[in-house]
């Protein structure tokens, strides 16, 4: 073994044992501990493991090899698990539950986020950033090994994150999701719905009415019913945020998106409505209005040269958006500082359609 690889870093044992703790999640609720933060009232083995690697000096570098070799292999068998959705919770709760009682940091230190639509692109990045700034966060989509995947590897940057199966379009989804940011989080200050559809390309005039159903459904009328659900949560509190989220389409119809451009217009009007009904209790709603990012959902869009070519002559725009543009927005809005700015659609695509 070459002496480079015999030198295992500090991070990346760290890793393992934030996956072996997740492991543990999948015995009985009761032994559910929170992961990511390792108390001193509870050091388990691979944490003295990490410890003794960092102080190198009092071992042989052939301890060290074989310490970490056997983390190694826990590591990938943790992942495997993780990949087989062998840590699934009967309910949907991925991995194991957030700790109420460890001391976030960052602007948004120990709030509760919930946020849907986030095990992948937009969303994911959103809840990465709330995490990386202080909130505990829920995340959710309607794939039990997306949401696996997202939390694990949210959890092994060392992120409070829990995540549960939520199709928005779905009342017992939602009602889940509810009850689980609640027993597990304690409360719920903020609500980002991420979660959109597009399953047509087509002419409005030319949809079915079931189509249209499936778009209104989970583009603009879930995030009213999970909030309603949310609500008297939130008040609680004292002050929350909802973020909504719709697309530039909302401003710059395109032909081919039809029944998309519209629920995505509708909810720059849901969003001036929900803020003044809102405002009495002291909850800001705000909307991020997405250009084109770079996610698995725009992909026909900017895979196309032709149609991204157009798109930056006409609008001068740079680059492609990243899902990290969308992030740091939606962690402001929902901090202490955005406290007087509700009712907001605000555009993050490298350009700006509106006066
Ligand atoms: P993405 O990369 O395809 O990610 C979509 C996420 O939503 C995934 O985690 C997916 O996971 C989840 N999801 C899909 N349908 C869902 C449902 N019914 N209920 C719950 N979760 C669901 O898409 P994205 O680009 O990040 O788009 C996110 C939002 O941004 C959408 O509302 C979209 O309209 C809007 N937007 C995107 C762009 C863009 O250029 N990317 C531009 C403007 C607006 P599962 O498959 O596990 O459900």
């Amino acid at each position: 073994m070459p002496a480079s690889e015999a030198c295992i870093p500090a991070s990346l044992l760290a890793s393992c044992v934030t996956l072996v703790f997740q492991i543990g999640s999948a015995v009985p609720e009761s032994s559910l501990l929170s992961v990511h933060i390792l108390t001193p009232s509870f050091r388990p083995p691979m944490e003295e493991l990490l410890t003794r690697t960092q102080e190198r000096e009092e071992h042989s570098q052939g301890q060290v090899q074989q310490e970490a070799d056997q983390a190694m292999a826990t590591r990938l068998q943790a992942a495997a698990w993780v990949q087989r959705g062998q840590l699934h919770h009967p309910a949907g709760l991925s991995v194991q539950k957030i700790s109420r009682g460890i001391d976030q940091k960052g602007i948004l230190a120990n709030r509760v986020a919930v946020v849907t639509g986030s095990t992948n692109g937009i969303g994911f990045a959103i809840a990465r950033r709330l995490a990386q700034d202080g909130a505990h966060v829920v995340v959710s989509s309607r794939k039990q090994q997306n949401v696996d995947r997202a939390v694990a590897a949210l959890q092994e940057e060392g992120l409070s994150v829990m995540g549960t199966v939520c199709h928005v379009g779905k009342a017992e989804d939602r009602k889940r999701l509810v009850a689980m940011a609640l027993q597990h989080c304690g409360g719920i200050d903020f609500l980002v719905c991420v979660a959109g559809v597009n399953p047509l390309v087509g002419s409005t005039l030319g949809t079915s009415e079931q189509v249209w159903d499936k778009i209104l459904d989970v583009n603009l009328k879930s995030p009213v019913l999970l909030l309603s659900q949310l609500l008297p949560h939130m008040e609680k509190r004292g002050r929350g945020a909802v973020i909504l989220v719709s697309s530039l389409a909302a401003y710059m119809p395109r032909v081919e998106l039809g029944v998309y451009n519209v629920s995505k217009t509708a909810l720059l009007g849901l969003t001036k409505t929900l803020s003044l009904e809102l405002a009495p209790k002291n909850i800001q709603v705000n909307c991020l209005v997405p250009g084109i990012i770079k996610t698995d959902f725009s992909k026909l869009l900017y895979e196309n040269e032709a149609v991204w070519k157009k798109f930056m002559e006409y609008y001068w725009v740079k680059r492609i958006g990243q899902p990290e543009d969308c992030a740091g927005l939606v962690s402001f809005l929902c901090s202490p500082d955005a406290s007087y700015i509700t009712g907001e659609s605000i555009v993050v695509a490298g350009f700006s359609p509106r006066l």
